[in-house]
């Protein structure tokens, strides 16, 4: 261990790391060394002699663990860090849930939906309730759906966070009384069945992981204790943004022992919409008394100009912690703020600026990072830094795992470690295709949700729930289900991960079916596959060399089915690149150079805060952390017009510029543009090029070429989309545009 780790923090940070006499918070402006803190909090205890197991540390993002955790195993070494309980909220939860599942009724191998499968849930209960059909007729929202699932989901999504039961939520007036006035008075009943599809079919969503993590240790005082014991120190970064949920359940582990430290920012809140709640933090001096406040002043991230404009853009809220920062880092450049005539000129200009600093700085592709407010605004960078050649890794949007050939691949998979999970089953049941129309399907829901059982249930018992299906039909689910009963059988065998993902693409011969013809989708569809199987490979392998026996596919699918949308980045991880993101999701993360977007009204802010000073306030914020994330270089750009929703809008700089101080910024002109740049908007037939283009995008959007690391060694986070064969400027522009079309 490295021993003068202390001397690598200043004197307040030191303070904060050595105190462990009490529950302890950490509230301080952004680049100050809030993780710092954590991080060195971790290494300390554990020279104190803290057993490295019996040390919890929660973040927001698998990102930030990952980085948190590399720190401490320079600081301890791999092998103790290793021991650590060491990750975000979602996965040290579904840890904790898979060893506890029976006594909430679940079984261990529960199956996590991601959001498609939720909301494919969501409409199947919608049409089943025949809510589905139902419009606003007139008035402002004439044609709207009432029940539009997304939004149904989302109000799911708080309840839960909220800890509110479905049965809790219709004895609660207040509730029902507000679905009454947004026309939607049967949400709790949508809510109610969501949850028993869910529970049938032996699955949890996003939302349940922290709900019945509540449940769990609230209806079992033994597991109760056993966690509080267990759990010796528990460390939570950027606290401001825990859900209820999260935070009942911290206190909850640390309410008696107070051996709790959390750190966070009341400027960089940002997820109020997800249920945040900064109060969190501030009623923590209610829940413990002998609640220690520690305060970080100096700033170690950027130049003075950025802190100093970030810091004149967050005065203008008016509900805030007073803070006081400083920091002893040069004054450095102005940001710069770029006024451009569309979005096509402002990914042009980005571009140029970006290879430009390269250029001068001599700062490697990683320490640049573009940052917008909506993920749809990525394609028209991506084609941008494209033609120049900058290699770039996007966070968020399509990911590997959601190209429809490697979650079909996954859905078999679930359906091996567990049969009931509905969503998996629908998904594939006809794929490749057995002759399994949707009539077939139709009948089977409908006895299922009668008898309250899974599909698979329905399939395996026709007799005792039976769906009206003639003896062909029967005859081919038994052939499918004959097929998965194997795959479970091999799993409960002792198959490892590798034996029976490999089984599972030859037996439903998947691949085999994108060999017949080899169009340059069905190409990247087969590349795809054998990416997945080589991941599967990668994973056995370094279990063997960790000296693991965690292998199977149940393991594998723990570390994949949490890989979030936002998390999932689309590049290796071993190459330097220009990182794409949303704001939200670089949240603690650090550049030398930042570019921040679309900084305009209607879109940061975004038009659904436009109405509500309290979400304008949550906007500003997001502006405060899309600055603070840059140390040397900030640019700030704004478009005269936009390609939005299928149409070109006029869009007005964001207020958020006029809220910076003047004296930090300085005023680009067009003037640097050269002859090439592209100042009107190519006119495209995007009606045509809409069609078909969501397919075809699949395999254009990944385009860096893979580094060459060897597979063998690729993690499954680090997995890599095939490039598919690569696509000319000119189809690339047709379809990014008719993607921001559809978006
Ligand atoms: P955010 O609010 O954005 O999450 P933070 O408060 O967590 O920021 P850190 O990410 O911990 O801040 O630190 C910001 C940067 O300053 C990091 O690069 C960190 O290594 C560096 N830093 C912090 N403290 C020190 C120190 N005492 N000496 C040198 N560098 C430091
Ligand atoms: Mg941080």
């Amino acid at each position: 261990m490295d021993e003068n780790y202390l001397d690598e923090l200043n004197e307040q940070q030191r303070a904060a790391v050595e105190y462990c006499d009490g529950p302890q918070l950490v509230i301080a402006g952004a680049g100050s060394g809030k993780t710092r803190v954590l991080t060195y909090k971790i290494v300390h205890l554990l020279r104190l002699g803290y057993e490295p197991w019996r040390i919890l540390a929660l973040t927001f993002t698998n990102k930030a663990a990952k980085e948190m955790r590399e720190r401490v195993e320079q600081l301890v070494g791999g092998a103790v860090a290793s021991k650590l309980w060491m990750g975000t909220f979602h996965s040290i939860f579904a840890r904790i849930l898979r060893a506890n599942a029976e006594l909430i009724g679940f079984k261990s191998n529960f199956t996590i939906y991601d959001s498609s499968d939720s909301l494919s849930l969501i409409k199947m209960i919608l049409a089943d309730m025949g809510l589905d059909k139902l419009a606003f007729l007139s008035g402002p929202r004439k044609g709207q759906k009432k029940y539009k699932p997304s939004a149904i989901l989302s109000a799911i999504s708080s309840a839960k966070n909220a800890l509110i039961s479905p049965e809790e939520y219709v004895r609660s007036k207040d509730l029902l009384e507000i679905d009454a006035r947004d026309n939607r008075p049967e949400l709790y009943a949508v809510y109610r069945a969501y949850r028993d599809r869910c529970v049938v079919a032996g699955a949890m969503d996003f939302d349940d992981l922290l709900y019945y993590t509540n449940v769990l240790l609230r209806d079992n005082p033994d597991v109760l204790r056993h966690y509080r014991e267990f759990f010796s120190y528990v460390l939570v970064d950027e606290y401001q943004d825990t859900n209820f949920a999260q935070h009942v359940i911290v206190t909850q582990l640390t309410r008696e022992s107070g051996r709790l430290c959390v750190v966070g920012d009341d400027a960089q809140s940002i997820y109020s919409f997800r249920g945040a709640n900064i109060r969190n933090i501030l009623d923590l001096r209610k829940t413990y008394s002998a609640l220690s406040i520690f305060k970080l002043e100096r700033n170690y991230r950027s130049t003075r100009n950025i802190i100093n404009a970030a810091g004149s853009l967050i005065d203008k809220n008016s509900e805030q912690i007073p803070k006081t920062v400083y920091s002893e880092n040069e004054t450095g450049a102005l940001i710069e703020v770029v006024k451009c005539y569309s979005d096509f000129e402002e990914a042009y200009q980005v571009a140029s600026r970006l290879s430009q600093l390269k250029m001068t700085s001599g700062d490697s592709a990683d320490e640049f990072a573009i940052l917008y407010r909506t993920n749809a605004q990525s394609r028209v960078l991506e084609e941008a830094l494209r033609k120049r050649n900058v290699p770039y890794r996007i966070y968020g949007g399509l990911s590997f795992y959601q190209r429809k050939e490697v979650k079909d691949a996954i859905a078999y998979f679930r359906l091996a470690l567990n049969p009931d999970d509905d969503e998996a089953l629908r998904r594939v049941i006809n794929f490749p295709a057995r002759g399994i129309g949707e009539t077939t399907l139709a009948k089977l829901t409908r006895a299922a949700i009668d008898g309250n059982v899974s599909l698979w249930t329905v399939i395996q018992e026709p007799d005792r729930y039976p769906a009206g299906l003639n003896a062909g039909t029967l005859r081919k689910l038994d052939r499918f289900a004959g097929l998965i009963t194997e795959f479970v059988q091999a799993d409960r065998k002792g198959a490892d991960a590798l034996e029976l993902a490999t089984r599972i693409i030859e037996r439903t011969e998947m691949l085999k079916m994108y060999l017949h013809d080899s169009t340059p989708e069905n190409l990247s569809k087969q590349e795809n596959l054998q990416e997945l199987i080589s991941g599967v490979k990668g994973f056995v392998e370094t279990r063997v060399e960790e000296g693991s026996d965690s292998m199977s596919l149940a393991d594998f699918m723990a570390e994949v089915s949490l890989a979030t949308d936002q998390d999932s980045d689309s590049g290796d991880a071993s190459e330097e690149r220009v990182t794409l993101m949303t704001v939200h999701a670089a949240k603690g993360l650090e550049f030398n150079n930042v570019f921040v977007v679309g900084v305009e009204e209607e879109l940061f802010p975004s038009a659904m805060a436009q109405d509500s000073p309290a979400q304008i306030e949550e906007e500003r914020r997001l502006m405060y952390v899309a600055m603070t994330r840059a140390k040397k270089f900030c640019m700030l750009t704004y478009a005269g017009s936009r390609f939005r929703n299928g149409q070109t809008v006029c869009c007005r700089p964001s207020r958020f510029l006029r809220d910076i101080d003047q004296r930090y910024l300085r005023l680009a002109t067009n003037d640097n543009l050269g002859d090439d740049a592209p100042k009107v908007r190519p006119t495209v037939n995007y009606t045509a090029s809409m069609a078909g283009s969501a397919r075809s995008l699949n395999s254009l959007r990944k385009v860096q070429p893979s580094s060459g690391a060897p597979q063998s060694f690729r993690r499954p986070g680090q997995m890599q989309p095939s490039a598919g064969k690569p696509a000319s400027d000119v189809r690339y522009a047709l379809h990014s545009v008719s993607e921001v079309a559809e978006g």
